[in-house]
């Protein structure tokens, strides 16, 4: 009988075509970088755990260099020893259905699935009710199973202490009912595997609880597909099951109201939808105006004393300043030194805005930064309050006035701008070109084994994107304002 992997077999119940695909057509896999960042962020909180459940070190970690075989043969020996040490990624297979459990708490019966989410979620429940069905007709049978997930409140106190990052959840009595369903589930997995590709239809299962990464081998192509919808949610799947694939094709009593009535009458007609609002808005503000953005990095891991798990610490921010004559100069802050950047940037932020003015933000995204980096620096609340009592947001000034059918339902400043200035196209941009390798680019600036040469490249590449983001808002400012 051949094997199956305890993913596949989550595949499975996202969607039996998931696993057909992911069996049979590996190459249609497209997986986003938001999936590949959630994977590294889970090794990291993996690399954690093990440190927490095993500090002394005496714990067994099963490798996989001699492939699957060799891991259930190291699990059986180690299971065999008499010490009662934990094991880390020790593995199972009952009827087949293989599984590699994440910390084996050997002393106290305890079975503990590692989570990077800040909660428990049903298809955590449904995974550890997997690997609980493995391991009832094994000799390490637990006791109890549990999840250890993310504890957002945990404050990190520096050098390498994390106890408290992870709090556990036992989930013995939840997993008790869903035990039982296993056999019931490997069946229908390995009918699906060995057909044709199911007939499955898309919907909202395409990104729940996961996003798959067969979206674009499923999903039909077309210019406005049903997702650029605004608001469709729930509806996904009656729009589906009703025959529809592109927005275009909706009727209106189908389309829903507000946003989701100017995206549909914008794709049908081919034209933007400008209502002059915008203008008095913005003809209100003062000068100079204050164009800010900022880029933060959220570990999972906190990596400075005084920060907590998923915190969004801003590490850079632009500031193009545009004055009543016209003119536009620009400011900028970059801190790669792998230091706690939230005083330096918080020091150069309050001076180059001045004393007055208002300071433009593309979301409130902002303003929680300012709320940040006033917890971090303690003696600069004051300055920075005063600082966000000057915060305008664009984004609702220009959602209510503005759309344009190329937007594809999204008012985010990369759907926006190629709409009113092609110059300033994103996709222009040199390496850096979203928040997420922005990130990235931050991680590896300030990894150690990074080159002088490969981190001023970085540097570059994060000054320019910064930069271009409050440019863009000047643009979109400018031309909200004459339009
Ligand atoms: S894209 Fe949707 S329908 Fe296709 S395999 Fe994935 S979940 Fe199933």
């Amino acid at each position: 009988m051949a094997g199956l992997s305890k993913s596949r077999l989550m595949s499975y119940l996202q969607c039996p075509r998931r696993l057909w695909l992911e069996k049979h057509r590996p190459d249609l896999a497209r997986v986003s970088a938001a999936t590949q960042a959630a994977f590294d962020t889970g090794h990291e909180i993996g690399d954690v755990a093990r440190h927490l459940y095993d500090p002394e070190g005496t714990g067994t970690l099963v490798g996989m260099e001699r492939g699957m075989s060799g891991a259930l043969r190291a699990t059986r020996a180690a299971l065999e020893r008499p010490d009662a040490t934990p094991l880390f990624e020790a593995t199972f297979e009952r009827a087949g259905l293989l599984v590699r459990t994440d910390v084996l708490d050997r002393a106290r019966g305890r079975l503990i699935e590692v989570k990077a989410s800040t909660a428990v979620k049903d298809e955590h429940v449904t995974d550890c009710a997997i690997q609980s069905w493995v391991l009832e007709s094994s000799a390490a049978r637990p006791a109890e199973v549990l999840l250890a997930h993310v504890d957002n409140r945990f404050t990190y106190r520096g050098d390498g202490d994390y106890r408290g990052l992870l709090v556990e959840q036992d989930l013995t009595a939840a997993v008790a009912p869903l035990r039982q369903r296993v056999p019931e589930w490997l069946d229908g997995a390995r009918r699906a595997l060995a057909g044709a590709e199911p007939d499955i239809r898309i919907g909202s299962r395409c990104r729940t609880p996961y996003e798959c990464p067969f979206t674009r081998h499923c999903w039909p192509q077309t210019d406005y597909p049903l997702t650029t919808l605004p608001g469709i949610g729930r509806r996904l799947d009656q729009l589906v099951a009703a025959g529809y694939t592109d927005i275009r094709d909706l009727p209106e009593e189908r389309v829903g109201s507000g946003d989701a009535l100017r995206a549909w009458r914008a794709a049908r007609s081919g034209e933007p939808v400008i209502d002059g609002s915008a203008w008095a808005a913005l003809a209100a503000l003062g000068w100079p105006r204050y164009y800010l953005d900022f880029e933060t990095i959220n570990p999972a891991v906190p990596l400075w004393a005084g920060t907590r798990p998923y915190q969004q610490v801003p590490f850079q921010w632009s500031l193009h300043v545009e004055r009543e004559s016209g003119a536009v100069d620009h400011a900028e802050f970059l801190d790669l030194s792998g230091e706690l950047p939230a005083r330096a940037a918080a020091t150069a932020l309050i001076e180059a805005t001045g004393s007055d003015g208002p300071v433009l933000t593309y979301t409130a995204f902002e303003k929680m930064c300012l709320d940040t980096l006033a917890e971090l620096c303690p003696d600069l609340p004051a300055a920075l309050q005063r600082l966000g009592e000057r915060l305008i947001d664009l984004h609702p000034i220009v959602k209510a006035s503005y759309y344009h059918p190329a937007m594809k339902g999204s008012w985010s400043i990369k759907a926006l701008l190629p709409t009113l200035a092609p110059d300033m196209d994103y996709a222009r941009l040199d390496g850096v070109r979203a928040g997420g390798e922005a990130q990235q680019a931050f991680r590896e600036a300030i990894a150690p084994g990074t080159t002088a040469e490969r981190h001023a490249e970085l540097r570059e590449q994060l000054l320019r994107y910064c930069a271009h983001d409050t440019l863009a808002m000047v643009r979109i400012a400018g031309f909200l304002a004459a339009a």
